[in-house]
């Protein structure tokens, strides 16, 4: 499925199977999640500097010649050379190459994947409920590690990531509390399953105080929400590559040390650390999985909210 411009649907298309450079792995695709940032470079809030593109970064697949399964992230190549790949925060490189974006990603049948950048999948998990861990479960991984110990967490948006972010937390040992559109009765119910011990509408205020929040919903607005729902000391983490305008307010909201932050994309070490401890928690994903040439209604189902957990697109993927 290609992506040939902004606000263009994706179109199924017959491409020559990728030639792997050195260094690089052929991988047959099994599967590949759908991530809200799929949606943003359809949208031309994220813009490729590769058109056409063949979008998707949470891959899942055989590596051809040895056989073995591996997954393919976000982050496809890193310089090595820059002030910020020098210092442990590849994720940040300037000249970092993505997948699905700056290269071609997953909403196919052949990948090539640059092999310093892919990941042993563990064996516990099926093709389908492996590929939402590489995205949603990464960078809310990472972005959960930025609220420190915080004990009382909010998630605004309850989707693929904060569906992972929500086992993970309570794992260690975390009160959650789950944020979603106004009526989104399934989605409260949803976050209640897994965890949180209150869901309500992001629009309400928790029943207490928070310790920090995870803004996963690209609404800006939701920023100062949080902001005024986090206690003293509190940061809000924003963890979606594209917002809408975040609106002024008031300084005392941010006052008490409180704080805002983002996060930016994913190091090789969040992703060994977090497939090492996903088995461990265990996290459990809820998958959808749409046939190749759906990847178009994948997205549009992410973006009218009727999903719960996580689209991914099923190419060949062996059964759950
Ligand atoms: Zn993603
Ligand atoms: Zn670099």
């Amino acid at each position: 499925m290609v992506l040939d411009g902004p606000r263009r649907p994706l179109r199924l298309a017959d491409l020559p199977v990728p030639e792997p450079a050195a260094g690089e792995s052929l991988i047959r695709v099994h599967a590949c999640g759908v991530c809200r940032t799929d949606l943003h470079l359809v949208d031309g809030e994220v813009v490729a500097s590769k058109l056409p593109v063949v979008p998707g970064h949470q891959i899942v697949g055989t590596v051809e010649g040895s056989g073995e399964r591996v997954g393919v992230p976000w982050l496809g190549w890193t310089c090595g050379g820059c002030r910020y790949c020098r210092t442990g925060r590849e994720n940040l490189c300037d000249r970092a190459r993505f997948t699905g974006c700056d290269r071609d990603g997953g909403f196919a049948e052949y990948a090539v994947a640059d092999s310093r950048f892919c990941f042993p999948i563990p064996d516990d998990y099926s093709d389908l409920q492996a590929a939402p861990l590489l995205c949603a479960g990464l960078i809310g991984y990472r972005a959960l590690r930025m609220t420190d110990d915080a004990e009382r967490l909010g998630l605004y948006g309850f989707g693929a990531a904060a569906h992972i972010v929500c086992q993970v937390a309570r794992h260690q040992g975390r009160r959650l509390f789950a944020f979603t559109r106004a009526g989104d009765e399934h989605g409260q119910r949803f976050a209640r399953e897994l965890g949180a011990e209150w869901a309500g509408a992001s629009g309400a205020g928790p029943p207490e105080e928070l310790d920090a929040a995870i803004v996963f919903a690209p609404v800006g607005a939701l920023v100062p929400t949080a902001l005024r729902a986090v206690a003293k000391g509190g940061a809000v983490v924003c963890a979606g590559i594209h917002m809408s305008d975040i609106p002024s307010f008031p300084y005392a909201d941010l006052w008490g040390e409180r704080s805002i932050r983002s996060v930016a994309n994913l190091t090789r070490r969040d992703g060994e650390e977090f497939l090492a401890l996903a088995p461990q928690v265990p996290v459990r994903t809820t998958v959808v999985p749409y046939a190749l040439e759906r990847a178009g209604a994948a997205l549009e189902d992410l973006r009218s909210g009727r999903l719960q957990g996580a689209a991914v697109i099923a190419v060949a993927a062996a059964p759950s």
